[in-house]
């Protein structure tokens, strides 16, 4: 890896960020008349923890990395904006990316104006570090990996994944959205060994609280330190950090939603395997399934008259008449095999 300081853009490095009132007097008082807040209206009248330290020593102790380590944001959306921000110049840098993947990379480098390079994935949705590397050059600043990938289900390789820490000199992004549902390890573990890591989390999928938007970012504590100079002061709202403590508290209910999910995935997907649109259902560690059918447009247009939403990913690269379908409750993928049964 380039030293951090090579690889971070210079306005960024020297940047003065904004000190909020809440981030200079952080102890006990007997009257806050720092921040011109309203003082009738508590607890919502004052501004949140700007670095959201109760909820950053939990989520630690859980994942067993140290505080530092640790960066929340508004959704893993803004974790991913960011690493734009901090180390990519536009015009002049550029990203790497497999492909097909989640499109808010490439919309963060269009609105970044930041050049996005494309690696088109094999056959089995599987790349190679040494295709990463051979469309880098001095400006590539970051590549971007996502296991289990969206939309296609599968892990990455993770002697791939650990070639391409190794060998490339940027940073590596590789998003976990769905890390709960997969059958290969998070790469958590291994954070300390790769200073060029970052690893996206989130509070969306497993956690069931999408609603909330809260994403979590793993790196070394200088990383996080740059996140944390760029980001906005307040970016994780009072009301946010409140219930994440409070889904910390019962973690196991978690487990419990994974293990129905994962129930209902195998039994979902073989189901769908049986029906006479179906071509082929491609293997998954997510909590969704891609699946080529026999005319997707048609198919998805039967499932939504129905009142069945689907995702249908066809003009996305090797998903060519491919849904995307997310595993429900047992009763709405009953719904879903039903409606298709009825399809002719
Ligand atoms: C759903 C998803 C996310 C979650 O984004 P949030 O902004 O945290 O809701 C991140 N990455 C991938 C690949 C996803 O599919």
């Amino acid at each position: 890896m380039r030293d951090l300081n090579e690889l971070v853009r210079a306005n960024i490095k020297e940047l003065e960020p904004y000190s909020s009132a809440r981030n200079e007097y952080k102890a006990q008082a007997l009257a806050f008349l720092d921040a011109n807040e309203n003082p009738y209206n508590s607890p919502y009248n004052r501004y949140p923890d700007p670095l959201q330290g109760k909820l950053k020593e939990k989520l630690a102790v859980l994942k067993g990395v140290g505080s530092s380590c640790i960066f929340l944001g508004n959704g893993s959306d803004e974790a991913i904006d960011l690493v734009f921000r901090i180390f990519c110049e536009p015009k002049v840098d550029n990203v790497v990316a497999i492909d097909p993947t989640y499109g808010m990379y490439e919309v963060c480098a269009s609105v970044n104006d930041v050049e996005y390079r494309k690696v088109r994935l094999d056959d089995a949705f599987q790349f190679k570090a040494e295709d990463v590397l051979y469309a880098s050059d001095r400006h590539t600043k970051v590549a971007f990996l996502c296991s289990p990938n969206n939309p296609t289900g599968n892990n990455l390789s993770s002697s791939e994944i650990k070639e391409l820490l190794e060998r490339f000199d940027g940073m590596v992004v590789l998003d976990e959205a769905y890390a709960d549902f997969s059958s290969s390890a998070s790469f958590l573990p291994c954070l300390s060994r790769y200073p060029n890591l970052v690893i996206l989390q989130t509070f969306s999928k497993a956690w069931g609280c999408a609603g909330m938007r809260l994403g979590v970012a793993f790196a070394s504590p200088s990383v996080i330190a740059y996140f944390n100079k760029v980001k906005y002061p307040y970016n994780v709202n009072a009301l946010t950090q409140e219930k994440a403590l409070e889904m910390l508290e019962d973690v196991g209910k978690v487990d419990e939603w994974v293990d129905i999910l994962l129930r209902e995935r195998e039994r979902l997907m073989q189901r769908f395997a049986q029906l006479a649109c179906c071509v082929k259902v491609y293997p998954t560690d997510a909590n969704f399934f891609l699946a080529k059918v026999q005319d997707a447009g048609r198919v998805y247009n039967h499932l939504a008259c129905n009142g069945v939403i689907v995702r249908n990913r066809s003009k996305v690269a090797l998903c060519g008449e491919c849904l995307r379908i997310t595993v429900g409750t047992p009763v709405e993928n009953d719904l879903l095999i039903k409606v298709l049964k009825n399809y002719v």
